[in-house]
Parts: C-alpha cells; sequence; structure tokens
C-alpha cells in the first residue's frame, strides 16, 4: 500500500463468519452517518451484508484535486474489492456464481439530496448468465440487468429516466400488458438491448471517452470501470446543486464530503418469501411506542420509498407465510437497536428467501409532536434522564407545534383524505412544479406544492411551499420524510387526486371538482385531510408533552427569557408561553391607525395650543395602552421603550400626495384644495432624510421634541400609580432608543426622572420606574462604562446594532446582496438572522464595560436574535440576563438557553 492514511474501511463478516469490520458508530466523520452504523450494526452482531466504506476525506481530496484521485486509492479500493470477493467467495463479473454490489452514498448528516443508489453493479453479459444459473430464474436475472442499466445510466451517467421508462411503456403496449411483472424473460432481455442502445446514443462519447469501444460509447461491461464510474458520481454529487441548497439550508459544512459504502447485494425480489422495507422503532409522527414502518414482498430498493405498489404495514410481516421468522427476528432487532442507541432508530432492511438482513440504521427523523413523546417516555422507561431528553429536542423544531391548526370552528368540506404525513395545517395556491412554488413564494404568495410524488428535484419548492401533497406514496415516502424534517404540513397518498402536472390541474376521482394551478387549497397534515378553498387557521396552545419538556427545561435554565410586545394581547400570549416579562414594547405601534391623525397634527402644525391639544389626545391614548399592557404582565417587568422611527414615517407617502395632486389637476378640483395638498406635501418634504435610519430617530427625536418623552413618561408612569391603587404590582421600565453618548442618556434620565416625580406627588403613590438603554450602535457598545453610570438597564438591540456594525441597511442588504453573499460562502449565514460574531463581540464588550459602570447593571438581548437558538446560546455564553423575543419564539428560547446551561455544565 502506497497511501500513508487510511482512506478504507471493512464491515461485516468474512468467509469464515468473523466480525472483520474496521469502524464504528463513532466514526460518522470518516465512514459517514450509513457507513458508521452499517459497522456498529456488525459489531453488535447483526446481520449485515459485507463491504466496505470509502472515506469522506477520499471524497473532499478528490473534489478540491478538481475531480482526480489521490494516489494509490484505487489501488486500495481494488484490494478491498477483492478482499470482498474472497470474503463472500464469489467474484463481480464472473460467469458462474457473480458477486454483485450496491453502491451508496453517505455524508456525515442525512443528506438528500445526494446522488441515489445504485443496485445490481456487476452485471454484464458475461455475469448475466451466472445469475440466471445460480437463481434459475432467467426473469428475475433479466429485470436486474435491466434495472441496473437504467439505474447506473440515470444516477451516475446522468441520462433522463424517462428514456427508459418510456421503453418500458412500448413494450407493455406491443405486448398488450397492464404491469412491468407481466413482462416475459425474453422481453427484459430485449429490453437490455434496448438500453443498451439508449446508452449509446445518449451518452457523450467525448466526456466519457473509456466508454468508447470501436468508435462508438458502449454500456460498460467491465465491473471494474463500473464500479470506479459509480463512487465518482457519488463523490461528485456532494457538490450538485440539490446537495448544496441542502446544506445551505441546513447550515451545514460544505467541507464534509460524503462517503460511498460498496456493498454485497441482497435481493429482496427472489419470490414470496423475499422483501424489502423500512421501519421506524417507533411512530415518527406522534411518538407513539409502536413498530412503525411498510414493506413489499418480492421487491428490490426503493420500490417500498416509490410509492409504485400498495405496502403492507410492518405489524403483518411476522403473520406472512415464509417471513414469520424473519418478522420475528426483526422485532428483536428493533428494540436491541433502541436499547444500544437509546433513541428512536430508523431502519432499512431486505428479507432474501426467508433471511433478514440490515441494510441501514440512524436516529430517526421525527416532528416536533414525536420528539417531545419519545423524550418524556424513554425518561418514564430509565433509558434516558430528564436532562438528556431536554437536550434531544431541536428548538428550531418547536416551531411545528406553534404551527398554525385549522380553526375548529370553521366549516369545511374535505374533498379527499390521505395519510397525515407530517403535522400542521397550511393554506396557499395550488401549484403543480417546484418552479411555480418558488416563483410564487418570490412574489409573497403563499403555495401548497401538488405531486404525483416529490423527488430531490423538487427540494426547492418544497422549501417554498406552506405545504405538500401527494397521491403516492406512504408514510415513509420522499414527500413524507423531507417534509417531516423540515417541520412543513404534509398528506400523502391521496389516491383520489389524479394530477395532470402538464395542465397544471387536478381532479378528484369520483367528483368533478378540478383544482387548478392558483386555486386555493387547504391541507391538515395532523389528519390528513385535503379542502377546497382557505380554511381560517388557529395556533395552538402550550400544553402536554411540550409543556412538559419546557418545565424540565426551566428546572436548568439561567437566563431568563422574556417577549417582545406591544399590545395586550401578544403579551397575553407570550405570558402564556412562558415569557418572564417583556423585553421590548415598542410604542410607535401605538400611534398606528386612528392615532395617526393625532400625531400628524403635531407634527405639522404651528399652533401651540393645537399642538398642546394633541399632545394631550395622545396622552390620553397611551395611558390607556399602558394599563392594558401592564395589567397583562402584572407582577412582571415590562420595558417600555419611547418613540424610536423618524418622525415622517407617521406622515402620509409624498410619493401618493403627488399623485393625488395630479389628480386634483387633472379633474379641476377646487385651486384652494389643490394649494392646501401642495403646502402639506412641502411640509413633509422638509422631514425627509437622506438616511432616515441614521438621523433624526430615538433619543435625538426626544431631545429635539422634549415635549414628547414627557407625554409618553407621563403616560407610563400614570398607568403605573392607577394600578397600584387598584392593587396591582405594575412593572414598568423605561428604555430610551438609539444613544451613542452617555449625556443623550443623562438628559433624558433626568427629564423621565422629573415627570415621574411630579406624577407620584400628583397621584400620592410611590413610583420606581428603571430608566435604562438601548445598546445598538458601536459607539454605544465600546463606551458602555460612561453609559451604564446614568443606566440601570442595558437592552442590546441586535437588529440595529448588525446594521450599523455593518453598515448594511437591511431592508436593502437582505433582498440585494447578502443572497449572492451566502452562495459565495462570503457570509456563512445572513447576520440578522443568527448573531454574527462581530456583532457578538460588541455585545460581550458591551456587557463587561457597562457591569464596570454599573455594576448591578441589568443585561439583555430584544434583536430578532433573541428567538433564534443559535444566538441564543450564544448570548448565554456572554453572559446575558435575557433574551427577549416574539412571543411565539419564548417556547423555543426557553428550551435553547437550558440546553445551553446543559451544554456548559
Ligand atoms: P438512501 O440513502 O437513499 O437511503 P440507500 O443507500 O440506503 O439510499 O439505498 C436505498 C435502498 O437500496 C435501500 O433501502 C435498500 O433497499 C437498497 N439497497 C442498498 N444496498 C443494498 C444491498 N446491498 N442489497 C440490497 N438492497 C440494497
Ligand atoms: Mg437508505
Ligand atoms: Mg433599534
Amino acid at each position: 500500500m502506497t497511501d500513508q492514511v487510511k482512506r478504507v474501511y471493512a464491515f461485516g463478516k468474512d468467509a469464515q463468519g468473523n466480525n472483520v469490520t474496521e469502524g464504528n458508530t463513532n466514526m460518522k466523520a470518516i465512514l459517514g452517518g450509513k457507513g458508521a452504523n452499517l459497522a456498529e450494526m456488525a459489531n453488535i452482531g447483526l446481520p449485515v451484508p459485507p463491504g466496505f466504506t470509502i472515506s469522506c476525506q477520499t471524497c473532499m481530496e478528490y473534489a478540491n484535486a478538481d475531480n482526480t484521485w489521490p494516489e494509490g486509492v484505487l489501488d486500495t479500493i481494488q484490494e478491498y474489492r477483492e478482499d470482498l470477493e474472497t470474503r463472500i467467495g464469489k467474484k463481480i463479473g464472473d460467469a458462474e456464481d457473480p458477486l454483485l454490489v450496491s453502491v451508496r452514498s453517505g455524508a456525515p448528516m442525512s443528506m438528500p439530496g445526494m446522488m441515489d443508489t445504485v443496485l445490481n453493479l456487476g452485471l454484464n453479459d458475461e455475469s448475466i448468465n451466472g445469475l440466471i444459473k445460480q437463481t434459475e430464474n432467467p426473469r428475475f436475472a433479466w429485470d436486474s440487468y435491466r434495472r441496473f442499466i437504467q439505474m447506473f445510466s440515470n444516477v451516475v451517467m446522468d441520462l433522463d429516466g424517462d428514456l427508459f421508462e418510456n421503453a418500458i411503456n412500448v413494450m407493455k403496449r406491443d405486448r398488450g400488458v397492464e404491469s412491468d411483472t407481466d413482462l416475459t424473460a425474453e422481453d427484459l432481455q430485449e429490453l437490455v438491448a434496448e438500453f443498451k442502445r439508449i446508452f449509446t446514443e445518449n451518452v457523450d462519447a467525448n466526456e466519457y471517452p473509456s466508454l468508447v469501444v470501436d468508435g462508438v460509447v458502449q454500456f460498460p461491461q467491465d465491473p471494474d470501470v463500473q464500479l470506479q464510474l459509480a463512487i465518482e458520481a457519488v463523490f461528485g454529487s456532494w457538490n450538485n446543486p440539490r446537495a448544496t441548497l441542502y446544506r445551505k439550508q441546513n447550515k451545514i459544512s460544505d467541507d464534509l464530503g460524503t462517503a460511498v459504502n460498496v456493498q454485497s447485494m441482497i435481493f429482496g425480489n427472489k419470490g414470496d418469501t423475499s422483501a424489502t422495507g423500512v421501519a421506524f422503532t417507533r411512530n415518527p409522527a406522534n411518538g407513539d411506542k409502536e413498530f412503525y414502518g411498510d414493506y413489499l414482498v418480492n421487491a428490490q430498493g426503493e420500490d417500498v420509498v416509490a410509492g409504485i405498489r400498495n405496502t403492507s404495514p410492518i405489524a403483518e410481516l411476522k403473520n406472512t407465510p415464509g417471513l414469520e421468522e424473519a418478522g420475528k427476528e426483526l422485532e428483536g432487532v428493533f428494540t436491541l437497536l433502541e436499547n444500544h442507541f437509546r433513541d428512536m432508530c430508523d431502519i432499512e432492511f431486505t428479507i432474501e428467501q426467508g433471511k433478514l438482513w440490515m441494510l441501514q440504521t440512524r436516529v430517526g427523523k421525527r416532528t416536533a409532536a414525536a420528539a417531545l413523546h419519545i423524550a418524556i417516555e424513554m425518561v418514564e422507561e430509565g433509558l434516558i434522564t430528564k436532562e438528556e431528553a431536554v437536550m434531544r429536542v431541536d428548538p428550531e423544531q418547536l416551531d411545528q407545534l406553534l404551527h398554525p391548526q385549522f380553526d375548529a370552528d370553521a366549516e369545511y368540506d374535505v374533498v379527499a383524505t390521505g395519510l397525515n404525513a407530517s403535522p400542521g395545517a397550511a393554506v396557499g395556491e395550488a401549484v403543480f412544479s417546484a418552479e411555480a412554488a418558488v416563483a410564487a413564494e418570490a412574489e409573497g404568495r403563499k403555495t401548497v406544492l401538488v405531486r404525483w410524488e416529490t423527488t430531490p428535484d423538487d427540494l426547492a419548492g418544497m422549501i417554498a411551499a406552506e405545504g405538500i401533497l401527494t397521491s403516492h406514496g406512504g408514510k415513509t415516502s420522499h414527500a413524507a420524510v423531507i417534509a417531516r424534517g423540515m417541520g412543513a404540513p404534509c398528506v400523502c397518498g391521496v389516491d383520489a387526486l389524479k394530477i395532470d402536472a402538464e395542465a397544471k390541474q387536478a381532479t378528484i376521482a369520483g367528483t368533478d371538482i378540478v383544482i387548478k394551478e392558483g386555486d386555493m387549497i387547504s391541507l391538515d397534515g395532523t389528519t390528513g385531510i385535503v379542502v377546497l378553498g382557505a380554511v381560517d387557521l388557529v395556533q395552538p396552545e402550550l400544553a402536554g408533552d411540550l409543556d412538559t419538556i419546557l418545565e424540565w427545561a426551566d428546572e436548568v435554565r439561567t437566563m431568563g427569557v422574556r417577549a417582545n410586545a406591544d399590545n395586550p394581547e401578544d403579551a397575553q400570549l407570550a405570558r402564556s408561553f412562558g415569557a418572564q416579562g417583556i423585553g421590548l414594547c415598542r410604542t410607535e405601534h401605538m400611534f398606528l391607525g386612528d392615532r395617526k391623525q393625532i400625531i400628524q397634527t403635531f407634527i405639522l402644525n404651528e399652533n401651540e395650543t393645537v399642538r398642546e391639544k394633541a399632545v394631550n389626545d395622545l396622552f390620553a391614548a397611551q395611558t390607556g395602552d399602558f394599563l392594558g399592557m401592564f395589567e397583562a404582565m402584572d407582577g412582571l417587568p415590562v420595558i417600555v421603550r419611547l418613540l424610536d422611527p423618524p418622525l415622517h414615517e407617521f406622515l402620509e407617502s409624498p410619493r401618493a400626495l403627488d399623485v393625488e395632486i395630479a389628480r386634483m389637476e387633472a379633474t379641476g378640483a377646487d385651486p384652494a384644495a389643490i394649494a392646501q395638498k401642495r403646502q402639506l406635501m412641502e411640509q413633509i418634504d422638509s422631514f425627509a432624510e437622506q438616511n432616515p435610519m441614521l438621523g433624526m430617530r430615538g433619543v435625538r427625536l426626544a431631545i429635539m421634541y422634549p415635549v414628547l418623552p414627557r407625554m409618553q413618561v407621563r403616560a407610563i408612569a400614570t398607568a403605573m400609580a392607577q394600578l397600584k391603587k387598584k392593587g396591582l404590582n405594575p412593572k414598568p421600565e423605561i428604555m430610551i432608543p438609539l444613544v451613542s453618548v452617555k449625556p443623550e442618556l443623562e438628559k433624558l434620565r433626568a427629564i423621565a426622572q422629573e415627570v415621574i416625580a411630579e406624577v407620584a406627588a400628583e397621584e400620592g403613590v410611590e413610583l420606581e420606574i428603571p430608566i435604562g438603554t438601548m445598546i445598538e450602535l458601536p459607539r454605544a457598545a465600546v463606551t458602555a462604562d460612561e453609559i451604564a453610570q446614568a443606566a440601570d438597564f442595558f437592552s442590546f438591540g441586535t437588529n440595529d446594532l448588525t446594521q450599523t456594525t455593518f453598515g448594511f441597511s437591511r431592508d436593502d442588504v437582505e433582498s440585494e446582496f447578502v443572497p449572492q453573499y451566502l452562495a459565495e460562502r462570503l457570509l456563512p449565514y445572513n447576520p440578522f438572522a443568527t448573531v454574527d460574531p462581530g456583532v457578538a463581540k460588541l455585545v460581550k464588550m458591551g456587557v463587561e464595560l457597562g457591569h464596570e459602570g454599573n455594576p448591578d447593571l441589568v443585561c439583555g438581548v430584544c434583536g430578532e436574535h433573541g428567538g433564534d437558538p443559535d444566538s441564543v446560546k450564544i448570548f448565554y455564553g456572554i453572559g446575558l440576563d435575557y433574551v427577549s423575543c416574539s412571543p411565539y419564539r419564548v417556547p423555543l428560547a426557553r428550551l435553547a438557553a437550558a440546553q445551553a446551561a446543559l451544554a456548559d455544565k
């Protein structure tokens, strides 16, 4: 061996029955998930067809060297192939008794979008005879060969699968038969010849010079060539667009690479005592403790997942004649694997003439509801601890449970039902292609993707759509698995749905209902129903398993979780989700609707009495707002931020006004009215700023119009006084936005304290109201020691802090160039979604300096990052007292904060 680095690892037994496995489950970074667990299953004594795994690192080296092989690897592969032949006692390509193998991709993380598996590799014009001899079943042998050519051409050579499907259909028509299974051995032999012809016609000789024989491309007869091309295709698939998109979507590194597993074939299609299936050790949809899955008798590979034939539920396996023993053994394997991995497992198996073989296992994907249920039951079963249970649930996934459901009071007609494959309800326009879903999303329209069955090509559309609806496939079909992983509602296997994707419409069998592209439909993935039209949705409550896990999370959590809410309803909702206060109550939202008129009057009038009346009106309205907020959050802190946005945001849009004036002129309106509009226009123009985000807003506005903060503080203090007199315990805090220098805060602090003292005296109650600031400008963060001297608390406004740290205008950059930056990996992720390390550094500096200036300073975060689990973990590391996020994200933040605390133990 010239090679220093170990790149190939054997798994399974040798000819004497000894386990010669070189890997184990902890080697996923090298062997990929599939390879590492094939090794693990072999190590714990399960029947695994022997094979070997080529490492992920080899894939990266191959890819980084512009698709050329590192030195010596091909020789090593050759050695392992020969070793495999010795272990099995058969040779690839042998004309008497050939070894056939599968070539399977397998990255460290489970990754749909990678290359599909190639089965039956090693068949050629010689070895077909061996297969016929050994099985005495020419039909099976020819069927295997034609499947191999078809798969190899499609998966490895990237030829259109339809070329082959069409040829089969033509053959069936010629023979006057309905089903593939009606084709005879001779028919299939003829198909093999036809498939080879299609291969020759469609493969580019320039691209594959090694396949040219006698001047034309030929289907490769040499098993070594077949194997090498297949392995190269797996490696190449690491960088195909589907895989790249999936990694970006799931924040998976591009540097991991995929392993390749070469494994001896087992045949599930050798008759009625053979079968193939997929299963979960528990129900992945709701977490119930039951064996869950499907199998097909006399079938191979992806037949189950492809939804081509109707499958049987796994529970029936042990009652199926000829499969009883394997069925019983399989149930034993389920239990063994669960106890071994201490988690729910997802399993692929094949039975060849009554003998069970394990082809794959991994910790199974599950819905959020199932994740909670399984974690809790496993604690009850003593399999895992409460803390492990808390660590097991993905916070981001909880979002699913907080997804909308059909309103119980809504009236609707169910037009069809299917399998409840992924829970939650979705409403949107029906679309019949992934492209249409993507296009609609770009225009802000919601869609439901309707497909016969989804394939990895549909991934972008599945992400874009609200929900997924298929007419074929079971609960382990592609659509179901991917939808559950994404948390998207999915109903699959709706038999009655007759889809004509070409015509962009579907009909419901037995009715005259036609669903056209663009028609609104609703689906409920929890129950499996499909409804024509839009059903009203409602948000679910925190209860049951979710509540239990969150209680366990709260037992270990040290960082607080508050909510951002601007009205009593949201505050109430946040409280019911476990918020420990309001981290940000924005007051500008309180000036919309009817109130807009009042503030416009204030801004645009020069007459002092008119202005004073406007301020009084605003005061009355605001006092009412705060009464509601403080009452909803009685006993918990409510941080009220004083007016933040530029004033012109409350004024009419000059463009709209321009249009109106033009129309008035064109229709000959009263000149006086036109003049009045013009004057208004000039006034509004005078408020225009080049860069409003960096202009007169926040504390700057308060300094220019001190009457506004006085009014707001008075309203806060008055509401507090009134509630106190009613015996409640309101706890407002006042937050000054956009401070960059200490004197700004000192000035506002003095104003606020003066007003609070006045109100306390007038109302005759004691009022203690902490006064703090937002830290959302780099200057504030780096001079936090000074600013903290005038602050009782800091709240890091990480949205603005991200904008001002990068110099990004969020609304512009997020649509303009951030996508490009992400695609080119100039940024690893969107810094507005997960806090950027540079911004986090400023937060850390702010917290540390802040405590130097004021040891009692309370520090929190109120940007949207407060609801992002990854950011929550970073904030925990910085030592923040709490995060604050939108009400629906509160449960996620509670769980993420608990996980951060546990990870720290
Ligand atoms: P995926 O990553 O899409 O799950 P796999 O590599 O697991 O792809 O292959 C898909 C299916 O192909 C398996 O579930 C199994 O049914 C079949 N298969 C793969 N390898 C073998 C084999 N050595 N013998 C029999 N069937 C196989
Ligand atoms: Mg698999
Ligand atoms: Mg801000």
